[in-house]
């Protein structure tokens, strides 16, 4: 009943109090806000109690605010000692009041008064919540499990999510899971693809690769979140899913940048990494969404592959591990719980298409290029890194060397200067695009592409 309906997260930065709880700050509110009506009130009052009905009450820049009188009017008011003449004209005179003069102090510190008075109810109210907090506690955390738990059985009751199985073993067994917030989020028409997962012992750790954007970080914390609604008694949204005890459940996820704190995003990483290898134990579930990024290629790739042979050897528990470093996929034949899977994608028309679907082996390529191209990067950027990249591919390289360094012997010739200038203008000036019909538009645009870009302009259907 005191407070308004959205209090203001700060007092004083909107009213909090709500209108009719406490009459004397009603009070100072209205002459705040209202000092026209207050003054119009305060006229007609004193009009009755004078019983002159011109009586106004005006504001004077030097006297105030002053009980203005037709002359007429000046005689009968002088017998009252509370009015003081202050000035007679011809037609009217001016008095001074001691309820106007105080009024012109009220309206000045009405503003004042007003907030005084709000905090002031609001430090009572406060102590009468303070004297049921204990009741008001329990009230708020049994209103907090009833919402939990009716948000659960609406989920529950949709259909599309399912009772996990929890079990006393190791086992990780998810199908068909989703995210719930990414495919909430997804714009309509656009459908979630739904992943299996299976972390059996014998195949615990996954080593997922993929391009960017491709839903590696997606997958990796829908399986978290399955283990904490499943461990919390909640259904899951996966159409099976068979848990056992997890213990504590760790990630390792980017944005946690904490560079106001002096740290960089790579220490942050390393930070977090460490009290994942020194916490971690075999009943344990861990993300790791890549790492080794914030530092040199080979500094990054030697310390994931470190940590990936520690969760393998040693700390042996559940885990998804997620990287851009395919190498070391090769990790498989010398770690045999480790399971290498990555994200479906095909490219099509020379772009990259992901299906966001999760499958055993391993990335062929990672399709940088083709993401910083969707990303937007200038055409000759991208033809520039692309040939650079096809250079290095043939170089090949020693076991180890970094094959783009290894081949930078042989660096490709710069791109060729864009077509000559004449025939682009010629090519732009004949095009009316206030005369073209979208399909011609989009022959025109096939038709560049194909001068332009020669062969590449056709690429062919590709699938992993
Ligand atoms: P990555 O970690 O590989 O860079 P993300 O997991 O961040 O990729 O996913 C990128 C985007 O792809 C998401 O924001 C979402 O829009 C879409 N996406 C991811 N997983 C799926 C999925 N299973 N089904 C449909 N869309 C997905």
């Amino acid at each position: 009943a005191a407070l308004v309906e959205t209090p203001p997260a700060r007092i004083g930065d909107a009213p909090a109090i709500r209108a009719g709880f406490d009459g004397e700050l009603d009070g100072e509110r209205r002459l705040r806000d209202d000092t026209r009506q207050v003054i119009a009130a305060l006229q007609t009052e004193l009009a009755s109690r004078y019983g002159v009905a011109s009586l106004k009450v005006r504001h004077h820049s030097q006297l105030g605010y002053v009980l203005e009188a037709p002359a007429a009017a000046v005689e009968a008011l002088r017998a009252f000692p509370e009015l003081i003449l202050r000035q007679g004209l011809a037609s009217a005179a001016r008095f001074t009041h001691p309820e106007l003069s105080d009024l012109d102090r009220r309206i000045a510190e009405a503003h004042e008064r007003a907030a005084a008075r709000e905090a002031l109810v609001l430090d009572h109210l406060l102590a009468a919540v303070m004297r049921e907090e204990a009741a008001l506690a329990e009230c708020a955390a049994a209103l907090a499990r009833l919402d939990a738990l009716q948000s659960a059985a609406t989920l529950a009751e949709s259909g599309r999510w399912s009772a996990p199985e929890l079990s006393e073993d190791a086992a990780f067994s998810i199908i068909a899971g989703r995210h719930p917030v990414v495919e909430a989020a997804l714009p309509a028409g656009t459908r979630f693809i739904a992943n299996d997962a299976d972390l059996s012992p014998e195949r615990r750790l996954m080593l997922l690769t993929g391009p960017n954007m491709a839903g590696k970080s997606t997958f990796l914390r829908q399986n978290a979140l399955v283990i904490i609604l499943a461990q919390a008694g909640l259904p899951v949204p996966a159409e099976q899913a068979r848990i056992g005890l997890v213990d504590r459940l760790f990630s390792r996820v980017g944005a946690a940048d904490d560079l106001a704190a002096g740290r960089s995003t790579f220490m942050v990483e390393m930070i977090e990494t460490a009290s994942i290898l020194n916490q971690a134990g075999p009943r344990s579930f861990v993300i790791i969404d890549e790492i080794g990024r914030g530092t040199g290629t080979r500094d990054g790739l030697a310390i994931a592959q470190a940590v990936l042979e520690a969760l393998h050897g040693s700390i042996r528990c559940r885990s998804i591990f997620a990287t851009h470093f395919h190498d070391l996929v090769q990790l498989g034949a010398a770690l045999p719980r480790l399971r290498p899977c990555t994200m479906r994608v095909k490219s099509w028309r020379g772009s990259v298409v992901f299906l966001h679907e999760v499958i055993e082996g391993a990335a062929e390529r990672s399709w940088g290029v083709h993401v910083a191209k969707l990303a937007g990067l200038p055409e000759p950027v991208i033809r520039r890194a692309d040939a650079l990249l096809r250079a290095a591919e043939r170089g090949g390289g020693e076991a180890g060397a970094l094959p783009l360094f290894a081949a930078a012997g042989e660096d490709p010739a710069p791109p060729a200067e864009l077509p000559a200038a004449d025939g682009w203008h010629a090519a732009l000036a004949e095009a009316d695009p206030d005369q073209l019909s979208p399909r011609a538009a989009l022959e025109l645009i096939y038709a560049w592409r194909r001068k332009f870009l020669g062969d590449r302009a056709d690429g062919a259907v590709e699938k992993q």
